[in-house]
C-alpha cells in the first residue's frame, strides 16, 4: 500500500482526530501565540487528561497565559532552550516541574510542537505532557541511594570523590580554599570484640549523627571505610578546620553510647589538611590527610595532627 493510499483511507474512516486528543492519557494543551511576544502563550484548548492530572477545569485554564517557562523554575538553561525554540518555531522536549491545583508536586515530560493555522502560518503550540512523577522520584531516590552509606546515612566514597573534584576545580579557578578532615575511630576492633558487632554499628551511627549535627550545612561528610569518616569543609582554611576537629574530638570523647547495660566510650584520631596549589588530584589531598592521621595514631590517638604542606 502506498503512503498516499494509506492517508486517504484514514481520512475515510468515521472518527474524529479530536477524540484521540481528547481522550489521550497524556495532557494536551494548545496555546495561541501572541504576535508581539512569542513567549506569551494563551491557552485555547486542554484535553481530559489535563483536568484529571492538574486538577484545573478547562474553564479555569482556557484564556489564561500558559506558564510554560515557569515550569522550569530556576533552571535558566532549560528556560533559555524552551524560549529559543518557541522563537524559532522549533519542537522542544524537556522534563519540568509543576504543581497541581491543590499544590501536589508533579514532574512532567513536556514536548512542545509548533502548529500552523489555516493560512500556513505558525500561530499555535501544542504541548504534550506526560506525568512522570513516579519515575522521576524513583530516579531521585536511586541517585540518593547510590551516593549514601546505608548504615550511617552519611555520603559514601563515590559521592565524596565527586564533591572533592568539584571543589578542587573551584579552588583552581577562584582560589577559594577548602579543608579536608580524615577521622578514624580508635581501637574500634576492640569495641566490636568486647560489645559485639551490632554495638559497634550503633557507635558508628551515633558518631555519624553527632557529625551531621555539628557540621555546617554545606560541609560534606562521608563514610569512606569501616570506621573512617571524611569531612570536606568548603571555604574553610586550615585553622577553622583545626578548631572544628578539636570540637569534634572532644565531643566524641565525651560521648557515651549505651547498649544494654553497657556504656561504650570511644575516641577518635584526626588528620587535617588544607588544599594547596600543587594539589591536582584527590589523591594528593587524601594522602596528606592520611599521613597526618597515621601520625595522630602513632603519637597516642585521641588527637589531631595537621598535615605538613609547603604552606606551613
Ligand atoms: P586504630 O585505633 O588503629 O584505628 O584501631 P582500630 O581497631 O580502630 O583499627 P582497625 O582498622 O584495625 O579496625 C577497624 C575495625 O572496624 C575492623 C572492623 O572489625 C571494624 N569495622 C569495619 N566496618 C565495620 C562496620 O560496618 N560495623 C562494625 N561494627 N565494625 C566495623
Ligand atoms: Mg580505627
Ligand atoms: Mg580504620
Amino acid at each position: 500500500m502506498s503512503k498516499h493510499t494509506y492517508a486517504i483511507n484514514i481520512m475515510e474512516e468515521d472518527f474524529r482526530f479530536s477524540d484521540i486528543v481528547k481522550y489521550a492519557n497524556d495532557i494536551v494543551v494548545v496555546t495561541k501565540t501572541r504576535q508581539d511576544d512569542v513567549t506569551h502563550q494563551e491557552i485555547v484548548y486542554v484535553n481530559t487528561a489535563f483536568t484529571t492530572i492538574t486538577e484545573y477545569t478547562a474553564e479555569e485554564a482556557i484564556g489564561k497565559k500558559a506558564k510554560l517557562l515557569e515550569l522550569f523554575g530556576s533552571d535558566e538553561e532549560a528556560k533559555n532552550n524552551v524560549r529559543q525554540s518557541l522563537r524559532d518555531n522549533k519542537p522542544v522536549r524537556a522534563t519540568a516541574q509543576s504543581r497541581t491545583k491543590s499544590g501536589k508536586k508533579l514532574w512532567i515530560d513536556i514536548s512542545i510542537v509548533p502548529i500552523k493555522n489555516g493560512q500556513g502560518d505558525y500561530a499555535y503550540f501544542a504541548s504534550i505532557e506526560r506525568d512522570v512523577t513516579n519515575e522521576k522520584n524513583l530516579l531521585i531516590e536511586l541517585d540518593q541511594l547510590s551516593n549514601q552509606d546505608p548504615l550511617t546515612g552519611l555520603y559514601n566514597r563515590r559521592a565524596l570523590n565527586k564533591e572533592i573534584e568539584q571543589e578542587l576545580s573551584r579552588f583552581h579557578r577562584s582560589g577559594i580554599p577548602f579543608s579536608f578532615i580524615l577521622l578514624d575511630l580508635d581501637h574500634f576492633k576492640a569495641i566490636n570484640d568486647t560489645y559485639g558487632h551490632s554495638a559497634g554499628d550503633k557507635v558508628l551511627q551515633e558518631i555519624s549523627d553527632l557529625i551531621k549535627h555539628e557540621k555546617r550545612e554545606y560541609d560534606f561528610a562521608a563514610r569512606i571505610g569501616g570506621e573512617e569518616i571524611c569531612i570536606m569543609l568548603p571555604d574553610a582554611p586550615l585553622e577553622q578546620a583545626m578548631n572544628f576537629s578539636e570540637r569534634l574530638r572532644k565531643l566524641i570523647s565525651e560521648t557515651c553510647v549505651s547498649q544494654g547495660n553497657e556504656n561504650i566510650k570511644v575516641t577518635t584520631s584526626i588528620g587535617v589538611t588544607e588544599v594547596i596549589t600543587e594539589d591536582d588530584s584527590i589523591e594528593s589531598i587524601f594522602n596528606r590527610a592520611d599521613e597526618a592521621l597515621y601520625e595522630a595514631k602513632a603519637t597516642g590517638r585521641n588527637r589531631i595532627i595537621s598535615a605538613t604542606t609547603s604552606n606551613n
